[in-house]
């Protein structure tokens, strides 16, 4: 059996990078950027004020300056200093000819109409022209998903329909003859539905497009005949149905549908039932309908597939915290990722396993807030340090 490095390997290989499209600043948010953005300009484009103050030349001779003018941010009169001369100023105003230091107007003498000289080698509060970044530096990365202070990094260099990855397009089936909406008051042996809304709650928050989503009874032909009907997807996921109980479909509605399983079944825990399967470009995990395995899975497959499938980087990123708790002390055959919660304590994190009765316990995930690792055959003890992955 794969672990689930080798699992995501083969998972990550087979996926294609999307096309790209332009979209507005306002929907770039969460998008994966495909073209390195750059400075069109220095910036500051212009020596300006850091300070409300009054611009003056630091080798001023005269005991008292005259006020010749006021310059706010955004203005374009110009003013030219001589000797003997100085202009009230405003944070972000262009420093005007003639000066080369701003004074504080909490350090400024005025009387009338005149400022009193400073004593020189004060700082001189002036924000230079392409101090920050010159026209041309990179700015933001290709492959970045871009969060909001990188949109405001693009509109202040005038990048207002960046290029970035469209939405990977995705198909989601809910099998089980036992699934009610959660709207619905389940009635003997039926349960509510509750990994359809993690699915979609899940792809809206990392980039994907679910495109349709529905219920489907544990029964072959319909279930065959309702993944057909879907066209032009990048991404189907099937809940429930992916062991190998008799009225598991997953691999055999895959199979019928014309995809060719690359895994079924890896060295994890929950979630060992994890299928893979291809066809074409087009990719399909089937999922283990237990609320846990769902999100311990999606976390460690589908979240770095959309990442590839985008164009960014799909590394986990693992952090190291110690064990808070006796739960894992005797090695389990398979690698597991347990649902914890990390909390930093005195400049490390602990790492509290959350009390799960199996797999199928949703009610416990509500208190964790991360992903403990426990590699393969070892055990935990309380204060060992252990990897793990925010949920
Ligand atoms: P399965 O993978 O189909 O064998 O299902 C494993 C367990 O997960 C069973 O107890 C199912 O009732 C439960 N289950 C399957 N799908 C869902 C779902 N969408 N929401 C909640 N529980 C589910
Ligand atoms: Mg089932």
């Amino acid at each position: 059996m794969k672990t689930v490095a080798e699992a995501l390997a083969v998972v990550l290989a087979r996926a294609t990078l999307l096309e790209t499209e332009r979209v507005s600043l306002g929907n770039a948010r969460s998008r994966v950027l495909r073209e390195d953005a750059r400075a069109d300009r220095d910036l500051p484009p212009f020596d300006c004020s850091a300070m409300d103050g009054y611009a003056l030349r630091s080798d001023e001779q005269h005991e008292w300056l005259e006020l010749v003018g006021e310059i706010q941010a955004g203005n374009r009169d110009e003013i030219v200093l001589r000797p003997g001369e100085c202009a009230r100023i405003f944070t972000g105003a262009p420093i005007p000819a003639g000066a080369n230091c701003v004074l504080m107007q909490e350090d400024a003498e005025v009387s009338g109409n005149r400022l009193k000289n400073p004593p020189c080698g004060a700082p001189t509060h002036i924000r230079r022209r392409g101090e920050n970044c010159a026209l041309g530096d990179l700015l933001v990365p290709a492959g970045r998903r871009l969060r909001s202070v990188d949109l405001a990094v693009l509109a202040s260099c005038g990048i207002t329909q960046p290029l970035v990855s469209r939405r990977p397009q995705v198909v989601h089936f809910a099998t089980g003859n036992e699934l009610v909406d959660p709207a619905q008051t389940p009635v003997d042996g039926q349960i509510r539905d509750c990994n359809s809304i993690l699915i979609a709650s899940l792809l809206a928050e990392w980039g994907g497009d679910l495109v349709h989503q529905s219920r489907l009874p544990d029964e072959l032909e319909n279930g065959v005949a309702s993944i057909l009907a879907q066209e032009g997807f990048d991404l189907l996921l099937l809940s429930g149905g992916a062991s190998v109980g008799d009225y598991d479909y997953a691999r055999p509605l895959l199979e019928k549908a014309g995809f060719s399983v690359a895994f079924h079944g890896i060295n994890l825990r929950p979630g060992k039932p994890l299928l893979f399967a291809t066809r074409g470009r087009q990719l399909a995990f089937g999922l283990p309908g237990n609320p846990v395995s769902h999100a311990v899975l999606l976390r460690l497959f589908l979240a770095p597939l959309l990442a590839t499938m985008e164009g960014a980087d799909a590394s986990h990123s693992f952090l190291q915290g110690l064990v808070d708790g006796s739960a894992f002390q005797k090695g389990n055959p398979r690698e597991s990722f347990w649902p914890c919660h990390a909390d930093c304590e005195e400049g490390s994190y602990r790492l509290r396993p959350v009390p799960i009765k199996s797999s199928g316990d949703i009610t416990g995930i509500t208190n964790a807030n991360a992903l403990l690792r426990i590699p393969a055959g070892q055990g935990l003890q309380q204060d060992d340090p252990a990897q793990f992955l925010w949920l």
